[in-house]
């Protein structure tokens, strides 16, 4: 299927389980993951609408932004090292994956250099899996009154990836924990800080949906599976 047809059929899911949950579907943005899909496809994506794409690597993200029209939108949504940061710096519009604090001094101090602020996701290990990165949700609070210091990263929201599991409904406590913790910490920190909810793939987006994502992930739902399969 084309890739206008597979976004159409997305768009559609997505309304559906937004209005299931009695929630607007404008809210939800959807981020085409574009991890191993040719630069041809992704235009495809492009013309029929898409204006966010998302890349887990730093290299194949600068391979894109040369490729692609200027006025993408580009997500860093994979695991972050310190010494890509420099290069990542001024290209993204949002960071998913802060998952550390060394992690977000070198934002700063990179960001700072240029004059810059970086908007960020924290990365939220909801459900403990020892593969997966991200902040225990018992030091959020406190993770995100040190993160007030810095002057250049600016934390807007949080991002989980819940179990791959075989029923998407299986997912639905891990994305509600998500949701909780950060009204939690709106509550505690001033102002609407965290509005950005980054949760569901193409397994479980519907039901990140309903429990309040407003941006979803998708790769293999608008692109197909991956030959390569680039975690
Ligand atoms: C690859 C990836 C996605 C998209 O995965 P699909 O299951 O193909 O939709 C979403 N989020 C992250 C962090 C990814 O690495």
């Amino acid at each position: 299927m084309s890739v206008s047809e597979n976004l159409r059929q997305v768009q559609d899911r997505v309304a559906a389980a937004a209005r299931r949950a009695g929630l607007h579907s404008e809210r939800v943005k959807i981020i085409a993951v574009t991890k191993g899909v040719p630069a041809e496809r992704i235009k495809e994506a492009l013309d029929a609408g898409i204006g966010d794409l998302g890349e887990n690597r730093v290299q194949e993200l600068t391979e894109k932004i040369a490729q692609l029209p200027s006025q993408t939108c580009w997500h860093f949504i994979g695991h972050l090292q310190t010494n890509k940061v420099k290069s990542l710096v001024g290209r993204i519009a949002l960071l998913h994956s802060l998952d550390r604090w060394e992690l977000a001094l070198e934002l700063e101090r990179r960001a700072g250099e240029q004059g810059l602020t970086v908007p960020v996701l924290i990365q939220v290990n909801v459900s403990g899996e020892r593969t997966k990165f991200g902040i225990n949700p018992s030091e959020l609070i406190d993770f995100l009154v040190d993160l007030q210091e810095l002057h250049h990263v600016k934390a807007k929201g949080l991002m989980t990836i819940a179990p791959y599991v075989s029923d998407p409904e299986q997912a639905r406590p891990f994305f509600r924990t998500l949701r909780l913790l950060a009204r939690r910490a709106n509550e505690k920190l001033p102002g609407d800080s965290l509005p950005l909810l980054s949760m569901g793939m193409t397994n479980d987006f519907e039901v990140a949906v309903e429990e309040g994502a407003n941006l979803i992930r998708l790769g293999t739902a608008l692109f197909g599976a991956r030959v390569h399969l680039k975690q």
